[in-house]
């Protein structure tokens, strides 16, 4: 029998908006509100797609290389707290029609490839701290970064020696909008 990995697709951040998030969320939250996620992790999650076999993730690769979705850009311009499961995150207030419909793609293509899909609505988001489960005092504002998307990934989440690490194992371009026509 193959191995299974866990395995997701989403945005990465540009290195220099990771160093920008996480400057921000040191001066802007109190220590005990959670745990930093580490700035090579801070991501947007399209598509979870579990534990899965070689061979599912073979078929999903071979489909998600023939998706013809536009680049996009989104403002991170809002911010939240889920008590449970204990996240804070960053997201937009106004989500890009192409972000979602590069979501929904892949969330139907995983479920059609037998990768269970929450029937909880899509919201984007890139999770700063998890383990928040108490009330948290969050910033007025964010900065308003924005994200361009030039392209997204199949990302595997490994948990080794107490820490959870990500694994970019294929990256596919975002078209420009005027060759998608
Ligand atoms: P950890 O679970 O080790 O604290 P993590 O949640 O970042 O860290 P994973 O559980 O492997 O790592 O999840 C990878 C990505 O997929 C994260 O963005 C996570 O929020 C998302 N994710 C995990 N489980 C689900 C799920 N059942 N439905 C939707 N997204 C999920
Ligand atoms: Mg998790």
């Amino acid at each position: 029998m193959s191995e299974s990995r866990r395995l997701f697709f989403a945005l990465a951040l540009p290195p220099a908006l990771q160093r920008r998030v996480i400057r921000w969320r040191a001066a802007h939250f109190e220590q005990d509100a959670g745990r930093p996620v580490a700035a090579a992790n801070l991501h947007l999650t399209l598509a979870f797609l579990g534990e899965i076999s070689e061979a599912r993730a073979a078929a999903l690769r071979d489909i998600a290389g023939r998706i013809h979705s536009p680049t996009f850009s989104l403002t991170l311009d809002d911010l939240g707290h889920w008590p449970r499961p204990g996240v804070v995150w960053l997201g937009t207030r106004r989500a890009p029609n192409a972000l979602l419909q590069l979501a929904s793609l892949l969330r139907s293509h995983a479920a059609r490839n037998g990768c269970h899909q929450s029937t909880l609505p899509f919201h984007p988001h890139i999770s700063l701290l998890r383990g928040a489960t108490r009330p948290v005092a969050l910033p007025a504002a964010t900065p308003q970064w924005q994200l361009d998307a030039t392209e997204f990934g199949l990302y595997e989440s490994r948990y080794l020696r107490g820490r959870t690490r990500y694994q970019c194992l294929q990256s596919w371009p975002l078209v420009m909008p005027s060759s998608c026509e």
